[in-house]
């Protein structure tokens, strides 16, 4: 699914220099290139504060303490999503409110937010999944005329552009309260371990998000209130600093080879390729299609004879798992989410795809389907 080893190769001298420089230094935590990529990141997303911390989950239960948000808040969020963004909201002991996603973008459902708001709605948990934004101008407006925080899961859309209609642009996840990020691996800007951060404009707010992932502490051995320790290890601020200065260009790479599968994919009657929306660029974490009339599990273990992987994000809606088990939903109540559950397919996806690679995984995806 991922090359992390070809994109390695291109920047092998900076980043091997950079982690022996920290094994040098014995800079392990906290060290310079912590504060050096925090700068270069909030340069780049033009936003005034970017908090570090250990990973993208980490990053969404600091923003939600953060808010001071209390038991049996409810925090709407979408069906369809990573488990992550709903499961901080459940262990603070808030309330999940789950709502549906639109069809062909795999986003969150803004008429359904609106009908889930209630007097203990507190916050709002849009997540830009597979790398185009949500609604955001929408949601922003909803938010304000109910005073709710904004928390933008951010994981796999960092460095997508989101349009306002009267033209302005922002970086995700500088548009809510907060935004939360992954440095996952995996993620279009992903370190070679666990990573996260939380980005926002409010002084105020970067202050307890910093101080919360830093054991609730205002100055040293004075802790003020209960935090939890999360910190970006010097070691994967180096490779995030080294990787950040191409993440545009990885995401034109990604670009690319979803124009491939655009071109190539497009027109098959069994096939539904992934919608664009004006109000934001695409930076393909996932090329997800939509299958239909196809034994998915067949044709996935058929790809996978030929070298092919394709995976299934995500198979199982959040209110069929048992750790969300709820009476508020039950089967049947999310009809979008539970279609994409059982019809979507994430093709190879990163940012060292060649044409010829491409066409091998097209090729035989046709000839499977045929
Ligand atoms: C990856 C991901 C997270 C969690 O990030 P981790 O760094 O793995 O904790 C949260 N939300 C979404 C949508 C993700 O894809």
């Amino acid at each position: 699914m991922v090359d992390l080893k070809g994109q390695y190769q291109k920047i092998k001298a900076e980043v091997d220099s950079g982690i022996q420089e920290v094994i040098n230094n014995t800079a392990f935590i906290n060290g310079p290139a912590v504060k050096e990529f925090q700068a270069d990141l909030e340069k780049y997303l033009n936003v005034k504060h970017v908090i570090p911390c250990a990973n993208g989950t980490d990053a969404l239960q600091i923003a939600m303490m953060a808010l001071g948000l209390k038991p049996g808040d409810e925090v709407i969020t979408a069906s369809f999503t990573y488990v992550a963004t709903a499961e901080v909201i459940g262990l603070l002991g808030l309330t999940p409110v789950l709502v549906d996603v639109y069809p062909d973008t795999f986003d969150i459902d803004v008429e359904a937010i609106e009908k889930a708001i209630t007097p203990k709605t507190k916050a709002i948990v849009p997540v830009h999944l597979f790398g185009q934004c949500a609604d955001m101008e929408r949601i922003m407006s909803l938010a304000k005329k109910h005073q709710l925080y904004v928390i933008e899961d951010v994981a796999q859309a960092i460095g997508a552009d989101y349009t306002f209609s009267n033209g302005t642009k922002a970086k995700a996840g500088t548009i809510g309260t907060i935004g939360c990020t992954s440095f996952f691996p995996s993620k279009n800007l992903g370190c070679y371990g666990d990573g996260g951060a939380m980005y926002t404009n409010d002084d105020e707010l970067a202050k307890k998000l910093k101080m919360i992932s830093h054991h609730g502490q205002s100055v040293q051995y004075v802790h003020d209130v209960l935090g939890c320790n999360s910190r970006l290890d010097t070691i994967q601020a180096v490779v995030l600093k080294a990787k950040l200065k191409h993440l545009d260009e990885y995401a034109q790479a990604r670009n690319k080879a979803a124009a491939y599968y655009d071109r190539v994919l497009g027109n098959h009657p069994k096939i539904k390729i992934p919608a664009r929306v004006k109000h934001s660029t695409h930076v393909f974490h996932q090329y997800t299609i939509q299958l239909n009339g196809v034994d998915r599990t067949k044709l996935r273990e058929q790809l996978a004879e030929r070298g092919i992987p394709a995976m299934i994000y995500y198979p199982i809606p959040l209110h069929e798992q048992k750790a969300f088990k709820s009476e508020r939903f039950k089967k049947g109540d999310f009809p979008v989410t539970e279609k994409l559950c059982a019809t979507v397919l994430s093709l190879p996806m990163h940012t060292e795809l060649d044409e010829d690679t491409l066409k091998y995984i097209t090729d035989n995806l046709l000839e499977l389907l045929n």
